[in-house]
């Protein structure tokens, strides 16, 4: 076995213990591989063993990964904030768009794509000064404001816990963006589908799934077993 199949299995299961222990279906927990900072000999492992979400955080990484794997049954995330002078060059190639931080790049999105994209609300749950992302008090508003962009589908909402939290720290920021999922699926009363959550990386992922998850970003677990 590999180091990288040992840590497929090893992260694999615990997402079905956590998906157990959470009563939750395993079908509702969609993990994507974050090939940030990894060789193209990695990711085509993670290809061969049978993944096919993948996310980088910059635009023109995502590109090159494009170009290294053009497999057309790959979902490409782009889960790192977007600056509006490459929406253009980007948006018409992804899939899923995690880190929707601020009105005017919604603005430049709904101009831009030629196709709808799935947008998830950044949201900035732990204050953090350096955080990008909407604060928690501005997001049904926002919501709101984003249902008169047609090239916008409202996927749901990311947002990511500070680096040095506790579990119990985490477990509660992640608790507050469930909450505010669901306030916003009342407002919002013409939904054509649910919302989703975008939130649990390599350290956090099991307190994500207790807190309703759909999307896991996952990098550096799969690839080292380097606990730190
Ligand atoms: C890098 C990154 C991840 C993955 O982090 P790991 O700790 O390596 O799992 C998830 N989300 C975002 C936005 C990232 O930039």
């Amino acid at each position: 076995m590999t180091e990288i199949e040992w840590n497929v299995e090893r992260i694999k299961s615990s997402i079905q213990d956590a998906c157990q222990a959470a009563n939750r279906l395993r079908e509702d927990v969609q993990e994507i591989v974050v090939t940030k900072n990894r060789t193209v000999d990695e990711i085509q492992e993670m290809y061969s063993l049978g993944f096919r979400h993948f996310a980088e955080n910059r635009v023109e990484k995502l590109l090159e990964r494009q170009a290294e794997f053009p497999q057309d049954d790959i979902v490409w995330h782009l889960i790192g904030p977007l600056q509006s002078r490459k929406v253009k060059k980007i948006i018409d190639q992804i899939d899923y768009f995690h880190a929707l931080d601020r009105m005017s790049i919604a603005e430049e999105i709904n101009k831009r794509a030629s196709k709808r994209i799935p947008c998830f609300i950044e949201v900035n749950i732990s204050k953090e000064e350096s955080k990008h992302g909407f604060e928690k008090d501005q997001v049904i508003n926002t919501c709101l404001q984003l249902l008169d962009y047609p090239m916008i589908k409202l996927e749901g909402l990311m947002t990511m816990a500070p680096l040095n939290a506790s579990s119990s720290q985490i477990e509660g920021y992640f608790q507050e963006l469930r909450e505010l999922k669901e306030k916003l699926e009342l407002e919002l009363d013409d939904l054509e589908s649910p919302l989703s959550l975008s939130m649990g990386m390599s350290n956090d992922y099991p307190i994500a799934i207790s807190q309703g998850t759909n999307y896991l970003r996952i990098g550096t677990a799969w690839f080292t077993n380097n606990k730190n």
